[in-house]
């Protein structure tokens, strides 16, 4: 949702200068020797008066106008933001990730680049929430999230919440060599904070699997194919014993 108020400045120096006129033209008038010995001058200059007064309360609510304009441009940005972030784990939300994954699969379509999607699933996370609780499973998905975050060295990565205990991570220009290498520190970065987690069948501590696909999208390639490329990954690094990096290939899958 973008909500975007009309950005038209308004212009106080055009919308006044036909009152501002008037007034000056009424006081050259009545500073005139026919002005001064009128008898209407008494009720000219009471007819100006009440006019003055009148135009600068107007001047008064054209700024106050102008403030709250301001004030909701500024409301307006921070609402477009705020509609981006997950809010238990205050990464990137799923609406965000697929606004930069369309794009990202644009500019690579157009550079010739290779583009890398991860999905990362915790390992055994209902087991974590039965035995520690929901409350305590919702703190580890804000912990892993934020390392997630921080495990990403380039400015051009991401990576956001896609839904439940898995996120996705998009990472522009970057071969299947490089987006290995970014999972396999993503994962060592989630063993590193070493989260207890007594129920996992596989460690001491909560561990995560990924999926990664790398393509170089071609006209008539499917952004589609290159994300569930990476969930059949991710399926096959589960089968395989979980906590570890899986890249797709075409073999993948066909046992
Ligand atoms: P696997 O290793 O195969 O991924 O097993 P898993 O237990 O992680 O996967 P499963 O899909 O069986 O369970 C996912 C659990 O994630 C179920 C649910 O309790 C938990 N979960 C999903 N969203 C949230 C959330 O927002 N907060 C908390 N605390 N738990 C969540
Ligand atoms: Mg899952
Ligand atoms: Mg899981």
């Amino acid at each position: 949702m973008t909500i975007k108020p009309s950005p038209e400045p308004v212009n106080k120096l055009s919308l006044f200068a036909e009152e501002e006129t008037i007034i000056r033209e009424a006081e050259e008038l009545l500073n005139t020797t026919l002005g001064r010995e009128s008898r209407l001058t008494p009720h000219f200059e009471k007819l100006l008066k009440g006019y003055k007064r009148l135009f600068t309360q107007t001047k008064r609510i054209v700024k106050m106008a102008d403030n709250l304009q301001k004030d909701l441009n500024v409301a307006s940005d921070k609402l477009s933001e705020l509609c981006k972030i997950d809010q238990l784990t205050c990464i990137s939300n799923r609406r965000c990730f697929e606004d930069t994954y369309n794009l990202k699969w644009k500019l690579s379509l157009r550079n010739g680049t290779p583009l890398a999607v991860i999905i990362i699933d915790i390992d055994f996370f209902k087991q974590f929430n039965d035995t520690y609780g929901h409350a305590e499973g919702d703190t580890c998905l804000h912990n892993v999230a934020q390392a997630l975050k921080g495990a990403l060295k380039r400015p051009e990565d991401s990576v956001a919440r896609f839904g439940g205990e898995e996120f996705v991570a998009i990472l522009p220009d970057t071969n299947e060599k490089g987006a290995m290498l970014v999972a396999e520190h993503i994962r060592a970065t989630i063993e590193t904070l070493a989260i207890p987690h007594c129920k996992s069948k596989i460690s001491d501590h909560v561990t995560i699997s990924l999926g990664v696909s790398v393509m170089i999208p071609k006209r008539q390639d499917d952004k589609g194919t290159h994300f569930s490329q990476a969930d059949t990954a991710l399926y096959q690094a589960k089968k395989l014993g979980r906590n570890r990096a899986v890249l797709w290939d075409q073999t993948i899958g066909q046992d």
